[in-house]
């Protein structure tokens, strides 16, 4: 992964000193190759003999999977084929070991991943079994007999005890059932968005009916009642994944920050299927809160888990013993490029407000689109197009679905999008010409939000959103026990931009109430009514917090009931 990002870094930010580092890794790992393609140093040198014996819980074909999607983004980057040459030997090696044919094993991966980098690696080099090696992993998965039953002896497994608690390993690996015969996200988080992920390139690639239809299940049920509102998944630690719908505790909610990615990754793959803004936005949702949340604000520290509360006693930690999360995000927010725009044959779209500019081929010719704003600090976008010959097509802007009323403009004059968005977006098509400008005003009022009454962790409790961004409470802007606040029905709410906080945000300051705990002198229980004060709070963007000092942290705050 530190591959991959370091690969897109260099793309957009040519360094001749980490472009040598990674040739040096490279020739690192090409030493480890074997004559027959294989690359995995743990089975080379701890366990030798024991290749795609525990496939289950070794991470044998997933640690390929990263490899391979490193070849394909080092490839890209630098046209250097170094690398992409040891995983398409590699790649053909796992081809020879897996399928349906005579004499292969018909096993896959515990954790999926390889699914996804094998159809990265066929739309890089064209190589047509890559993508049908993906669909075989894809399809074997949860097949009877069952290829994991069939491989555990017992005892044998390396991650025995690490997995001996949890209830249904089935599940947890997401091979309880063919993957088609799925509607519920079950299990282990991140594997389920890996696997989500793979299936909408598949269903994509091969116009397959079925598991598009299954991926559309998954993505309802669990968008409509198992994600956090920072777009975090997986409810507990305990299989670092899904429980049962509703249950999003906030304390203990785990929200791996790879889960989040994971989320990122498939809805941008859901988007490519269908150009509807219900993915963007999830998309969206992650990026601007679950996701960087991950990262402290000086890069340096990073949360596994993202609760929604905290009583003060969670922190960002440098490293971690099973190091998945620090480079996923590098390699992520490295490519975020990739997630802004997308083209079909006559629309470019913008799917994010991101300043920037991107060039796309269309029609046989270069376009460019400069973009610039504050997004999303506040709601105005300007994008300046540039070509050389003027040329009909359609531009497509995203409005989201915090936002109730939006204005545009072409060149000044405004264009009407009421009653003309479709699913989510809004299209503008005419004959372009160099220097056309549009302007895009999407209102953003401060909004208060409330879950579904199942939610029984957050009954009678709003959280704040301003735009895509969700806000929290920290103890060092307001007081030490946050319980004790309560928002009034009626208080304002006002957006302030301060430069000096966080490295610039947009803070929230507005009329709470605060628990009087003068009445209850030395008593735990009283049947005297419970009195508040006037309070004034100050809430900050979720992903900032835990860089200040160290308190308490909520993003549901209870609301007076009248
Ligand atoms: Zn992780």
């Amino acid at each position: 992964k530190w591959l991959e990002a370091a690969s897109y870094s260099l793309a957009t930010h040519p360094d001749p000193e980490l472009e040598r580092l990674v040739d040096e890794v490279i020739t690192l790992i090409a030493s480890a190759q074997q004559p027959d393609g294989y690359l995995n140093i743990y089975f080379t040198v701890v366990k030798p003999g024991e290749r795609w014996t525990d496939l289950r819980d070794a991470h044998e074909l997933y640690c390929a999977g990263h490899l391979i999607e490193a070849g394909v983004a080092h490839y890209e980057a630098t046209k250097k084929r170094t690398l992409l040459d040891i995983v398409c030997r590699y790649a053909d090696h796992i081809d020879s070991v897996f399928g349906l044919e005579e004499g292969k094993k018909r096993g896959y991966c515990g954790h999926q991943e390889i699914e996804l980098a094998l159809v990265k690696l066929y739309r890089k080099t064209d190589e047509k079994r890559y993508l049908k090696l993906s669909q075989y992993f894809i399809d074997e998965r949860g097949q009877e007999p069952h290829y994991f039953t069939q491989e555990k002896v017992e005892g044998k497994g390396f991650f025995d005890e690490f997995i001996k608690h949890l209830d249904n390993i089935k599940e947890y690996n997401q091979s309880h059932k063919p993957v088609r015969e799925q509607s519920k996200v079950v299990g282990h988080s991140v594997r389920a968005m890996y696997m989500y992920t793979a299936m909408a390139d598949l269903a994509g690639e091969f116009g397959d009916e079925s598991l598009l239809k299954a991926c559309e299940r998954l993505w309802n049920h669990l968008h409509t009642k198992n994600m956090f509102i920072t777009g975090g998944i997986g409810s507990t630690g305990k299989n670092e994944g899904f429980t049962y719908d509703y249950d999003l505790p906030n304390e203990t909610s785990y929200a791996e920050t790879c889960a989040a990615i994971g989320l990122v990754y498939w809805n941008q793959r859901m988007l490519q299927l269908e150009c509807d803004g219900k993915y963007a936005d999830a998309m969206e949702r992650a990026l601007y809160n679950g996701v960087i949340s991950g990262v402290s604000l000086d890069g340096k520290k990073f949360f596994y888990a993202n609760p929604l509360a905290s009583i003060g006693d969670r922190h960002r930690k440098e490293w971690f013993g099973c190091a998945c999360c620090p480079p996923n995000l590098a390699r992520l927010l490295a490519s975020l490029g990739g997630y802004v725009y997308s083209q079909t044959t006559d629309d470019l779209v913008v799917h994010l407000y991101v300043q920037g500019e991107a060039k796309f081929d269309l029609h046989g010719q270069q376009i460019i689109f400069k973009q610039k704003t504050e997004y999303p600090w506040n709601g105005s976008i300007s994008i300046k197009i540039n070509l050389d010959k003027p040329d009909v097509f359609g531009v497509k802007l995203r409005i989201p679905d915090w936002c109730k009323r939006a204005k545009l403009k072409v060149n000044n004059e405004e264009i009407k999008i009421t009653g003309k968005l479709e699913k989510g977006y809004v299209r503008i098509e005419r004959k372009w010409k160099n220097n056309d400008s549009i302007e895009l005003e999407l209102y953003m009022p401060i909004e208060r939000m409330y879950s579904h009454p199942n939610v029984r962790q957050n009954a009678n409790h709003v959280a704040i959103q301003r735009g895509p961004i969700v806000y929290c409470l920290e103890s060092i802007d307001n007081v030490d026990s946050l319980h004790k606040l309560s928002l009034t029905k009626e208080g304002i709410l006002t957006s302030i931009y301060d430069e000096t906080l966080l490295g610039g945000v947009v803070k929230i300051v507005g009329d709470a109430e605060l628990a009087d705990d003068l009445i209850w002198e030395d008593k735990l229980y009283t049947t005297d009514k419970p009195k508040n004060k006037p309070f004034q709070i100050t809430a900050i963007p979720y992903y900032a917090w835990d860089n200040r000092e160290s308190g308490q942290m909520r993003v549901w705050i209870q609301e007076e009931v009248k």
